[in-house]
């Protein structure tokens, strides 16, 4: 079943659901995709019509993000829970372990990558790391062989939204992957270089606040949190 929040039809599961779901993708040879929409990628897709086709397209569609629970709920078809993209890999790396799948990651700064393979084999021995690669690159062509080379069970595409969306929805012919998930900054946090915030924080649904606090540049596109409730609330109004 799918919730229509501002356009953007987000799978309603529990975390443990879409680990699952994720899992059966991965025996299924056709290259799937899941995207894990925050806000401001929910308002992106309303600007930007090749990103709303991209995640339109996904085979699964994630709650990331405390805004789009309370933006579902706001709208009277409440979502059963957040489903961050990074937590959503690391449910997906403990079952993959037990079976010796695969993983390559793709995306962030120059060695951020390795520095996050490194760490995520020592937190799930078995898992395999079929590869790594940085996501600042001009052509997708080197890339895409390296991927395929590689021939891993999932492959993490962390270029930030929308592009990431978009390279997965232009590329997923030519990859020779069972599963993509985009997942923005997830590399950073797994090589430790972006520090995820404390518990406290996060349970009590502010862990935007804590990235805010230790980056306030994101500002700029955090305003378009604001922005995003008060559609929403104009959604409601409509559809009464
Ligand atoms: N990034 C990349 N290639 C680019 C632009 C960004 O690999 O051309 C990476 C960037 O280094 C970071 C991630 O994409 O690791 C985006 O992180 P951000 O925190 O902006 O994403 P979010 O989690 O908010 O979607």
């Amino acid at each position: 079943m799918r919730t229509q929040v501002l356009g953007v039809a987000f799978d309603a599961v529990t975390m443990p659901e879409a680990v699952e779901r994720g899992m059966a993708m991965l025996e299924t040879p056709e290259p799937d995709y899941i995207v894990t929409p925050n806000p401001e990628v929910v308002m992106t897709c309303r600007e930007d019509a090749k990103a709303a086709e991209a995640v339109g397209h996904a085979s699964m569609v994630l709650p990331d993000g405390i805004g789009i629970i309370y933006g579902a709920r706001i709208l009277g078809r409440p979502l059963p829970e957040r489903v961050p993209g990074a937590d959503f890999a690391l449910g997906m790396f403990s079952q993959m372990a037990k079976s010796g799948k695969s993983v390559f990651l793709l995306g962030a700064k120059a060695g951020v990558a390795e520095l996050a393979a490194e760490k995520l084999a020592a937190q799930f021995p078995g898992l395999r790391i079929a590869g790594t690669n940085d996501g600042y690159f001009k052509d997708d062509g080197p890339v895409i062989d390296r991927i395929n080379k590689a021939a891993p069970d999932l492959l993490l595409v962390c270029l930030g939204a929308p592009r990431q969306e978009k390279w997965m929805y232009a590329n997923r012919d030519r990859l020779n992957v069972r599963l993509m998930a985009g997942l923005g900054g997830s590399l950073d946090v797994y090589a430790g270089v972006v520090e995820r915030a404390p518990e406290s924080w996060q349970k009590l649904n502010l862990e935007w606040l804590y990235r805010l606090k230790k980056e306030p540049k994101r500002l700029g596109r955090m305003m378009k949190l604001p922005k995003f409730l008060l559609c929403v609330i104009g959604e409601r109004i409509r559809e009464k």
